[in-house]
């Protein structure tokens, strides 16, 4: 009932964060010091301690720098599951180069993320519901660069656009991206999942990172209605404008930072309950309108560093957290 009533004043987005842990290569360098603690008592705050000063922040939900890749998806779980019913669910990775990001969403071979998990997932709850439905799982994947959205699965990276559907139905598709059917988490094995002769038949759609982004890139992993999983690696938040970027560098940051700043403008919108939604003001948004919002489910995952070289940063995220919290 309380969760009810939280998901009602909240809506259905929930802010996380992750504190990477310190590594070794972060050690030799200047500003090595910890400035950021979490709460063993208090899973959803973490203080930041800068020039002398210490700020604590709340959000849904804070991992602290030990926290495995289970974990993580733990909280992400339920959120996949809600995709099979048909909800319209966003996760999205937060923060500034180097913060984990990718680490959170792809892994690595030993500790994969939630990409892999979320899909692993899939394909267990799809396994289960098989005496009652025959589900399509399809996979796109895309990424946002310089307000230009490419195709990752063909292989020149095509130019894409976003059209308004000319069905009338206000619904938004990408002509010409890629989609490829996917059949089973092990694709060799898991093949007999496909084959039972179902009445029911229910397309769900799934967008999947096959490609690492380039630096500073959004990916987006996309998928087609009624279900629908969109897996997003975002662009690092840091404030590269303010170092003297010129040229390529400084509009590829202003780019970042206005889609960036458009997502927290729709987010924050859609928690205050306002009536205007500021979809257009960027391609990111605009492409997950449909999945953001009344009705969806969406994760932001911030990621921060917990070095005191990084703590600019570290509180710039924080404050987007807050601000979309
Ligand atoms: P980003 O995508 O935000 O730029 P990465 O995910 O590439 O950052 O992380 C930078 C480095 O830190 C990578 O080598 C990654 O494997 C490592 N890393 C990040 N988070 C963790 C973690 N929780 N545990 C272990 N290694 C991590
Ligand atoms: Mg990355």
């Amino acid at each position: 009932k309380y969760h009810e009533q939280l998901v009602e004043l909240k809506g259905n987005i929930r802010v996380l964060c992750r504190v990477k842990p310190v590594l070794k290569e972060d050690q030799d360098e200047e500003g090595q010091a910890v400035v950021v603690t979490t709460d063993v008592h208090n899973e959803s705050a973490l203080t930041v301690l800068n020039k002398g000063k210490a700020k604590t922040f709340e959000l849904d939900k804070v991992f602290h720098p030990q926290a495995t890749q289970e974990e993580v998806f733990q909280e992400i779980e339920p959120l996949i599951t809600s995709c099979i019913d048909g909800y319209h669910v966003c996760i999205f990775a937060y923060g500034q180069t180097g913060s984990g990001k990718t680490y959170t969403m792809e892994g690595t071979v030993e500790n994969p993320g939630i990409n892999q998990r979320a899909l692993k997932h899939l394909f267990h709850e799809i396994e289960e519901r098989k005496d009652m439905w025959t589900y399509t799982v399809t996979v796109s994947s895309m990424e946002i660069y310089n307000e230009v959205l490419r195709d990752l699965l063909s292989k020149d990276g095509e130019k894409l656009d976003i059209k308004m559907n000319p069905d009338g139905t206000g619904q938004l598709h990408v002509p010409g991206l890629r989609i490829m059917e996917v059949k089973s988490f092990h694709t060799q094995k898991q093949n007999h999942i496909w084959d039972a002769d179902e009445p029911a038949q229910l397309s769900l759609a799934f967008f999947w990172s096959l490609v690492l982004p380039p630096l500073l890139s959004t990916l987006i992993l996309w998928v087609s209605a009624p279900g629908k999983l969109n897996l997003v690696d975002l662009a690092g938040s840091e404030r590269v404008w303010k170092s003297g970027a010129e040229g390529e560098r400084l509009k590829e940051a202003q780019n970042i930072n206005r889609s960036l700043l458009a997502l927290g403008d729709v987010i924050q919108a859609l928690r205050g309950h306002q009536t205007h939604i500021p979809f257009r003001n960027s391609r990111l948004t605009y492409l997950l309108q449909d999945s953001l919002g009344k009705g969806n489910k969406t994760a932001m995952v911030v990621q921060v560093s917990s070095l005191e070289r990084n703590s600019g940063e570290t509180l710039c995220s924080l404050k987007f957290a807050q601000r979309v919290c």
